[in-house]
C-alpha cells in the first residue's frame, strides 16, 4: 500500500483560500488588521507603498519619508511569542513545528536584512489589532516619525493584551 504523509487539516484555523496561499507561501494581503493600519496612517496624513516587493520580505506598508516599513503579522503563522493565537496544533505537531521554524527564520532574515539596509521595521501582530477603534494605535504617528529603535514590536509579549 501507498503511504502518504497525512496533511494537516487546517480547516478549523484558516478558511480554504488562506490555506492555499500559506501552503504556496504566498503572503496574504489587504487583511482586515492591516486594512485598520492603512486608514489609520491615511487618515494621519502618512503616505505610502503596499507590498512593496523590491525590499525584503514584501512589506506590506512602506513609509518611504521616513525609511520605515511595517508588517501587519498574523500571530499563528509568524509565532507572536508569548500570544494565545500562537499555538501549536494537536496533531501533526512536528510538521507544524518544522513549518513555523522556517517562518520565524525567514521573518528574522528579512528584518535583519532590511535593517541593513537601513530601515526601521515595525511588527504588528494582529491580536493587538483585532478591536474596532484607532485608538490602540495613537502610539504609532509618533513612533513613525521620532522613533529611532531599529525594530519595533507590538504588542510585545510583556505587554498585557
Ligand atoms: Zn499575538
Amino acid at each position: 500500500m501507498e503511504t502518504r504523509q497525512r496533511l494537516p487539516r487546517m480547516t478549523d484555523i484558516v478558511d480554504k483560500s488562506t490555506r492555499s496561499r500559506m501552503m504556496s507561501g504566498i503572503k496574504s494581503k489587504d487583511t482586515q488588521p492591516e486594512m485598520r493600519v492603512r486608514r489609520f496612517l491615511h487618515a494621519k496624513g502618512f503616505r505610502y507603498r503596499l507590498h512593496v516587493r523590491e525590499l525584503h520580505g514584501t512589506p506590506d506598508i512602506c513609509l518611504p519619508k521616513y525609511q520605515t516599513v511595517i508588517f501587519v503579522q498574523g500571530c499563528f503563522w509568524h509565532r507572536h511569542k508569548g500570544c494565545r493565537l500562537s499555538y501549536t496544533p494537536a496533531s501533526n505537531v512536528k510538521m507544524w513545528q518544522a513549518k513555523f521554524k522556517q517562518n520565524i527564520q525567514r521573518d528574522r532574515t528579512n528584518t535583519r536584512a532590511l535593517i541593513k539596509e537601513g530601515w526601521r521595521v515595525i511588527v504588528l501582530w494582529e491580536c493587538g489589532l483585532r478591536k474596532s477603534g484607532e485608538s490602540q494605535l495613537a502610539w504609532l504617528p509618533s513612533e513613525i516619525q521620532y522613533g529611532n529603535s531599529k525594530l519595533v514590536e507590538w504588542p510585545c509579549e510583556t505587554q498585557e493584551k
